[in-house]
């Protein structure tokens, strides 16, 4: 998602402005300056609210992001769009209640900003001789300090109490199918958030034909292409957990002997190997040491240089196991056994085989994701 202008790098995290936020410049200019006569005065008042509450966005997904590097994933940027921000957070399957803190952290920061704001409202509310919501209503049509900070108030009471909705892909959606993962598994678990989310969509649309309002449909349309992808996502985590390993592994011979000379290891040439003793996975050959220590001479034999530290898997293990066996150990390679017998080698390029095979078997809702991508509507 290479659109949109830079607006900060917070801890790595590129913080951009996506082209339609032009949308939310015209609608304040429209809703401060045109519609009320308030001239450049509402306009500019307009755009101070905007930015104060889009601090307040960004406040968010920086917690999201925030709590999803300690846990160790990386975040690649946060996407501000006129309807919320957007945090792209890697992908990783998570324990339910990691999922869930990664979820909670965005709400909880809004409301932790309204619980301080409150006092304050108050305090204007009582100093202005308020009295019930009437009164209330009249006071956030002002161009003054307490407009402001009841402006500022009310939206982080909305951007926490509509991103705790318990559908997708709200971050109550998040936190609902983490819970749900407890007593149901995940595929069921989302299934049943994402239906929440497309019934919330299609609310969101009759809501805006009866009051005309153009942003609810809007919303409901971002609402309905992320439960797609979403639930697609979930998909494709499902049939990784079907496909069995020895199904794309690379069938190999024997693999090396530990007492063989290092340059026999390269004839093939430069790739990682696994080392076998008597049919039995001893290590693993990794391709980059191999190529750092072979100018070290002819006398290194191949127990010199091997990774003694591997776990081979079982060929009925499923695709999605391997691969994340693969990056908690940062190896690009997993030896694959069969009744304790080496019988080939499961490499991340093999992984690109996997996602093919699945895009034949998807189809055409990949088209969908394209649109989704280009959208810049990817992530959280
Ligand atoms: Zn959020």
């Amino acid at each position: 998602m290479g659109r949109g202008l830079r607006i900060a790098t917070i801890r790595g995290i590129e913080i951009k402005l996506h082209p339609s936020f032009l949308l939310a410049l015209l609608w304040v200019t429209y809703y401060w300056g045109i519609a009320p006569d308030n001239g450049l005065l509402g306009v500019l008042f307009g755009v101070f609210i905007l930015t104060a509450i889009f601090v307040c966005v960004v406040g968010h997904e920086l917690a999201h992001s925030f709590v999803a590097l300690r846990y160790g994933l990386t975040v690649h940027d946060i996407t501000l769009l006129p309807i919320g921000g957007v945090a792209r957070i890697e992908q990783v399957p998570m324990t339910p209640r990691r999922e869930a803190t990664v979820a909670l952290a965005g709400p909880i920061l809004n409301l932790i900003v309204a619980a301080v704001l409150l006092p304050v409202v108050l305090a204007v509310a009582l100093a202005s001789g308020v009295r019930d919501a009437y009164g209330f209503l009249l006071m956030i049509q002002g161009i003054d300090g307490a407009s402001f900070v009841i402006h500022l108030w009310i939206a982080n009471l909305m951007l926490a109490a509509f991103n705790l909705l318990p559908a997708f892909p709200m971050d109550g959606g998040r936190i609902f199918r983490a819970l749900l993962t407890g007593v149901s598994n995940r595929v069921l678990a989302t299934r049943v958030a994402v239906f929440l989310g497309q019934f919330l969509a299609l609310a969101l649309i009759a809501a805006g034909f009866y009051t005309r309002d153009v942003a609810l449909p809007l919303v409901s349309i971002f609402i309905m292409l992320a439960a797609f992808v979403e639930s697609r996502m979930i998909y494709v985590e499902a049939a990784l957990r079907s496909l069995p390993v020895g199904q794309f592994a690379v069938w190999d011979s024997g693999g090396v002997s530990p007492d063989s000379p290092l340059s026999h290891a390269v004839l093939g040439g430069p790739r990682d190997l696994a080392v076998t003793e008597g049919g039995v996975v001893v290590g693993m050959l990794w391709r980059d040491e191999v190529l750092a220590r072979l100018h070290q001479g002819n006398s290194l034999r191949v127990a010199d240089v091997m990774d003694r530290d591997v776990t081979a898997m079982d060929v009925d293990s499923s695709v999605y196991d391997v691969h994340r066996r693969m990056l908690a150990t940062g190896r690009t390679a997993i030896p694959i056994v069969e009744g304790g017998l080496y019988r080939g080698i499961f490499t991340s390029d093999r992984l690109v085989h996997v996602h093919r095979y699945l895009q034949e078997r998807f189809g055409t809702r990949d088209r969908y994701r394209g649109l989704i991508e280009a959208l810049g509507l990817m992530g959280r």
